[in-house]
């Protein structure tokens, strides 16, 4: 099951102020939702933007909430080209350690391309392959998953951001090549 979001700019956000053009954190807010109306016992945060979500890691402890949120920030250890396929590699085990969720919010960022002013590991297609191989885990595990857009600075020629749309997009290309079947849909 799938379902998709197409907003960002939420990881930074902490428990009473905004930070890094992040203004309130939905990852949060989302989760807290969700488990105070008893609709999950346990969350999973996926966050695959280049940056550190700092602010969802703030607002977990704010919360006392380590032990229903796996939050996994790939931010915090993969920054460097030479990490990308080490970083693909592993990604069936992050999302395997959410097996225990009822669903994971998953944050795909697009400004871990290389291309990205702020980011830059990954190529279009490694992003692709990413997407991929989350959505792929999680439809093995039968794990519900949301996902959201986050950071892309890209600017084109024209001074218009289609290099980031572009990678959003394949995220969405992936989902449905995934989720093929109108009933994945939530
Ligand atoms: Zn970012």
């Amino acid at each position: 099951m799938v379902a998709v979001a197409p907003c960002s700019g939420f990881h930074h956000a902490k428990y009473a102020s905004g930070f890094g053009y992040c203004t309130f954190n939905a990852l949060m807010v989302t989760a807290m939702v969700l488990k105070q109306t008893g609709l999950v016992k346990n969350v999973g945060i996926l966050d695959f933007d280049m940056h550190d979500g700092d602010g969802t890691t703030t607002l977990i402890e704010h919360h006392d909430a380590s032990e229903w949120i796996t939050h996994y920030t790939a931010g915090r250890e993969y920054l460097a080209s030479y990490q990308a396929d080490e970083f693909l590699l592993r990604i069936p085990e992050m999302v395997a350690e959410m097996r225990d969720c009822d669903i994971i919010l998953y944050q795909a960022g697009a400004d871990p391309h290389i291309n990205d002013p702020l980011g830059g590991f990954l190529t279009t297609d490694q992003l692709r392959t990413r997407d991929k191989l989350v959505f792929e885990s999680a439809k093995a595990l039968a794990i519900p998953i949301v996902w959201n857009l986050a950071g892309g600075y890209q600017i084109d020629a024209n001074g218009g951001i289609s290099e980031v749309i572009n990678i959003h997009n394949n995220t969405m290309r992936e989902c449905v090549a995934v989720y093929a079947s109108p009933s994945d849909y939530m």
